[in-house]
């Protein structure tokens, strides 16, 4: 039986060191603590998270946390406008949100004050909302996604036992797609589960899937990250329910189930990585589908950073995912999103390489962007050294 606690904090809206980079969120708010899905993989079970390891079961009800949040945001001077991800360790629009209306409190404020947002979730019940998000898309910026990690039902039972269907998930999308395009609106394919939902045919199918729906994006994640708690959780439900696959998993992870407590690696080998990633490409290539969201871009002067961080931070993506020297590209990006001084102003003085993480190679990047975003004098006025 699920139990609902009602418990008052004393924050509710936490800012970020560095923008992440996938979902392009600076800020998240969580209505609950606990997840009533109850996903046999989700990270949250991990230690760090102090939750229960049956949390699915213990669902503590942030008290009043619209009246915070608007109360915060009011007051906040050195805040800025930018994506507030709206997920973490549960789903927004998990059963308790029907009764208790959490997530919607703070999306009506978030829309008050012109906050970007972003939602991840596996449920219908966000449509109930769509109108807010969409006014939120309207003002500033939107998206939704929707975990979908397999079309396989008895799968889909075994790793998310109390959410939605793989199908009402679609669906899902396609009425948001319907109602509010103006909402990005696609799938979070992951985590990526070793031979359980793998393999290419089925990868395959649910692109061509969330296309036939009208999704804007497909973000993949190979491999199921492992530790602590959540990997013993795991292991336990993999072991009772699919015991032939434990010594794959073995391999992939470099662990012994017999052991008590788990001791394996975060992820799966690097060449079972690189397999994936390989494969998603060469499928999303194929149906034609982005496999990155397009950003939120403010309407002031950290509108040019915004976009060149996009840039160098999608292809310090593409450039792990293939295995390949990543962290410069990426650093670049989050520290010129950060940067109070506009990138151009840098690129006229000839100091782009005063920028941290910006090495020759990054800087060449940096230039050609900026040739296609500024006007062709500027360039022609910068040397590179
Ligand atoms: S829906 Fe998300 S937060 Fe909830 S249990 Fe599943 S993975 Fe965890």
């Amino acid at each position: 039986m699920v139990t609902f606690t009602i418990k008052q904090f004393k924050s509710i809206l936490n800012v970020y060191k560095y923008i992440d980079s996938w979902f392009w969120a600076k800020y998240s708010v969580n209505g609950y603590n606990g997840c009533q899905f109850g996903c046999i993989y989700c990270d949250s079970r991990s230690a760090k998270y102090h939750l229960p390891a049956d949390f699915e079961n213990d669902i503590i009800v942030k008290d009043q946390p619209g009246a915070m949040l608007d109360q915060r945001l009011a007051h906040a001077r050195t805040l800025r406008p930018d994506v507030v991800a709206m997920s973490g360790a549960n789903d927004p629009y998990q059963p308790a949100e029907k009764k208790f209306e959490n997530t919607l409190a703070c999306a009506k404020v978030l829309a008050k004050h012109r906050y970007p947002v972003h939602i991840c979730t596996k449920s219908p019940l966000v449509l109930r909302d769509v109108n807010v998000y969409q006014q939120i898309a309207r003002d500033t910026w939107c998206a939704i996604s929707v975990t979908i990690t397999t079309q396989d039902t008895d799968v889909a039972r075994f790793l998310e036992p109390r959410a939605p269907t793989p199908q009402q998930r679609l669906d899902t999308i396609r009425s948001i797609k319907q109602q509010a395009p103006e909402i990005n609106s696609g799938v979070l394919l992951m985590p990526i589960i070793p031979e359980l939902t793998d393999a290419v045919a089925q990868l395959d199918q649910l692109v061509a899937a969330a296309k036939d729906v009208g999704a804007d994006y497909v973000i993949f994640s190979p491999g199921l990250t492992m530790r602590d708690v959540q990997a013993d959780w795991f292991l336990k439900h993999l072991m009772r329910h699919y015991p032939n696959l434990m010594p794959r998993f073995e391999q992939l992870y470099k662990f012994d189930h017999r052991n008590p407590a788990y001791h394996g690696q975060y992820n799966p080998t690097g060449d079972y990585l690189l397999r994936i990633s390989e494969q998603m490409l060469d499928i999303c290539a194929s149906h034609k589908m982005p496999y990155r969201i397009k950003r939120f871009l403010p309407r002031d002067e950290r509108r040019l950073n915004y976009q060149i961080a996009e840039i160098l931070l999608n292809k310090a993506y593409e450039l792990q995912i293939q295995g390949k020297s990543w962290q410069d590209m990426h650093w670049a990006g989050i520290h010129l999103h950060e940067m109070k001084q506009s990138v151009d102003t840098l690129y006229a003085m000839g100091e782009l390489n005063s920028l941290r993480n910006v090495t020759p190679i990054v800087e060449k990047e940096i230039v050609e962007v900026l040739g296609r975003i500024v006007k062709k004098t500027v360039i022609d006025e910068y040397k590179i050294r």
